[in-house]
């Protein structure tokens, strides 16, 4: 699984600017009355001005991790196609052990504990081995002539794909306050952790008043 920085526009400065402009304004250099207004923005969630910034990320990630990621609207996509590439060496999602769980409780009261250690090798090669299957399953449908398009339908959630995934920082910091909460998905949760570097790295002060205010989506 990765998250790797394609491209990005702006920075803290586009921001201060996109705020200054409404009094016919321009910061050349960001200086403290502008860091300040950053963090005057945030608190008072006045959004849009973090609507000039933009990163565009890849993500390698299982399907079912970019299933939930695609959920947010606010972002373009571009993905690879099975529909009109043949899938080579596919990479298939086997959890680490660490990462091996079960669910206690009902639906909308549970957590996750750790499966038993002993049940960890088994529950790998079931991965494993059922991934394989649906991987020559695939193969076996292209070589009777089942078109690609067709042919794929065997695929499992747990293969990866990669996409581009591009948005403003605004909506970036609204997926983060979702996607590294302790309720979301632990897969997407890493994979947020790895752009909210990025975020940090490019708009260091937005960044930093996001995180006074406690995560909160803008
Ligand atoms: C822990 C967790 C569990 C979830 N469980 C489920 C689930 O069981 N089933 C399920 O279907 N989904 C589930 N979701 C997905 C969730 O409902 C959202 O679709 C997803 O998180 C995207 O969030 P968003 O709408 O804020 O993001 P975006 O789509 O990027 O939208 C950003 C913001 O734009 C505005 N916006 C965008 N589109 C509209 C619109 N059409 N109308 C009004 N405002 C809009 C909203 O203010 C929104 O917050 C889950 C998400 C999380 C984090």
């Amino acid at each position: 699984m990765a998250v790797t920085y394609v491209d990005h526009m702006g920075s803290d400065l586009s921001v201060v600017n996109a705020a200054r402009v409404s009094f016919a304004r321009e910061s050349r250099d960001l200086g403290p009355n502008d860091i300040g207004l950053i963090n005057f923005l945030m608190r008072e969630r006045h959004a849009s001005p973090f609507e000039h910034a933009t990163l565009t990320v890849l993500v390698d990630t299982p399907i079912g991790v970019q299933r939930e990621w695609m959920r947010h609207r606010t972002q373009s996509f571009n993905e690879f196609s099975t529909r009109y590439a043949k899938i080579g060496e596919p990479e298939f999602y086997i959890p680490p052990e660490d990462a091996l769980r079960t669910q206690v409780g009902k639906p909308g009261a549970y957590h996750f504990e750790a499966l038993e250690a002993e049940k960890a090798p088994a529950a790998r090669e079931k991965f494993e081995s059922a991934y394989q299957a649906a991987l020559d399953a695939y193969h076996e449908l292209l070589d009777m002539g089942v078109a690609r398009e067709l042919a794929r339908n065997v695929l499992p959630l747990g293969m990866h794909t990669r996409f581009y995934a591009t948005a403003n920082l605004r909506n970036w910091l609204n997926f983060l306050s979702l996607r590294t909460d302790s309720n979301a998905l632990r897969e997407i949760r890493d994979e947020a952790a790895r752009v909210e570097a990025l975020i940090e790295d490019l708009f260091p002060h937005t960044y930093s008043a996001w995180l006074q205010h406690e995560r909160h989506a803008i």
